[in-house]
């Protein structure tokens, strides 16, 4: 298949390390285009610091890229009463939902023939989880959902060795406060 004629894929990408295998394996069947929308990154010193690093990936592979707002403020709403709970509880399932509501409705107005995400590549986030939440949020925009875990056929592995080879910053915490343990 020819990459013009494969179709195209709009994936929402969390961070420039699980962005590269996940990439790598759509690119097998896809034409992709990455999608960043992660306002629960926080501090904003490191969302810029996460987003630079994605863009030194997508110029690294030549892979097109749209920047959604950072809109720190709707995910904090959405989040409302949530910042006590532990990492992997029910404010991670309404921070999925957030970010993949944004994005999914962005690869529907692109004109993407699929909708898909990184996060699934993680150790620490269950496709049983996310899967679910991407297909039904990619089914009312009106798009296909890549339902994969990205962390089978050691893609978690494969992220590791490819985040070394392009010499990318490799965060410590979620994302969020909380994971950082400052609230
Ligand atoms: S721990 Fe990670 S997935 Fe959970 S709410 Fe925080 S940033 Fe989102």
């Amino acid at each position: 298949m020819t990459d013009d004629s494969k179709p195209l894929v709009a994936v929402h990408v969390c961070c420039g390390p699980c962005a590269t295998s996940v990439v790598e394996r759509l690119r097998e069947s896809y034409r992709v285009h990455a999608v960043w929308y992660n306002p629960n990154i926080q501090p904003d010193e490191e969302h810029d610091r996460r987003l630079a690093t994605m863009r030194e990936l997508a110029g690294a592979i030549n892979l097109p890229m749209t920047e959604l707002h950072y809109d720190v403020e709707a995910w904090l709403r959405d989040c409302a009463g949530l910042m006590d709970e532990p990492e992997g509880g029910r404010r991670c399932g309404v921070c999925f939902e957030h970010r993949l509501w944004v994005a999914g409705a962005f690869a529907a107005e692109m004109g993407a023939d699929f909708f898909a995400t990184t996060l699934t590549v993680s150790p620490h986030k269950p496709a049983a989880t996310i899967n679910p939440i991407g297909l039904r949020i990619a089914t009312e925009a009106g798009v296909d959902f890549v339902d994969q875990d990205f962390k089978k056929r050691d893609g978690f592995a494969r992220s590791i060795q490819l985040s070394r080879e392009f010499g990318l910053y490799r965060q410590r915490y979620c994302g969020c406060l909380p994971s950082r343990g400052d609230v």
